[in-house]
């Protein structure tokens, strides 16, 4: 927990947001940028907090997700992400509206996205390796660092975070087969 540097507020690392510009920034809570942001765009905008909930995916595993909400301008985001070691991580999910939309309602789409993609998975794991079940497998893209420290895109599949390297090696179970990608924004459903 670290203070907001305008209110006080005792705030988990991940809600502190660097505000400001390269010179003087400050390391605020999600609340009062976002009333900053609202100030700024003239915007009736009405922050909301909403506490962790625990949701358990097909294969009976828990996720407690975390949410932020955001004024990006015109625009209201409300984000819900795992924690991995007290960073975001592993499920990540964004639906976005209009500032002046109720963020309840954006919340009960988000809980509904998290639930759709909580009832699939593409993994299985079979003799201690996991494997693709079936012919399509669908997660996020982000970053990591390869086994030399170099950045590697990292992938996260049912919420876990799946190196480039074992993704390859799921991959070569079709060989031979064609296959199509295809990228949708992450404020979209799969
Ligand atoms: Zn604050």
């Amino acid at each position: 927990m670290t203070l907001c540097e305008n209110c006080h507020a005792p705030t988990p690392d991940h809600e502190l947001v660097h505000y400001g510009s390269m010179d003087s920034f400050r390391r605020l809570c999600l609340r009062c940028v976002n009333e900053d942001m609202a100030e700024r765009c003239g915007v009736d905008f009405e922050h909301v907090k909403f506490e962790p909930i625990s949701m358990t995916d097909e294969a009976g595993a828990k996720h407690e997700f975390h949410f932020a909400t955001r004024l990006l301008g015109d625009i209201a985001s409300v984000e819900a992400f795992e924690l991995i070691d007290g960073s975001p991580g592993g499920y990540q999910f964004q639906v976005i509206d209009d500032a002046q939309a109720d963020l309840w309602g954006l919340m009960a789409k988000l809980i509904e996205r998290i639930r759709g993609a909580l009832s699939v998975s593409y993994l299985r794991e079979r003799r201690g390796a996991l494997h693709i079940e079936g012919l399509s497998v669908g997660g996020q893209v982000t970053s990591g660092l390869d086994d030399d420290g170099y950045p590697s895109p990292v992938l996260v599949i049912d919420g876990r975070e799946i190196s480039w390297e074992d993704f390859g090696r799921m991959l070569s179970a079709f060989e031979g087969w064609q296959f199509k990608l295809e990228f949708v924004d992450r404020s979209e459903p799969l």
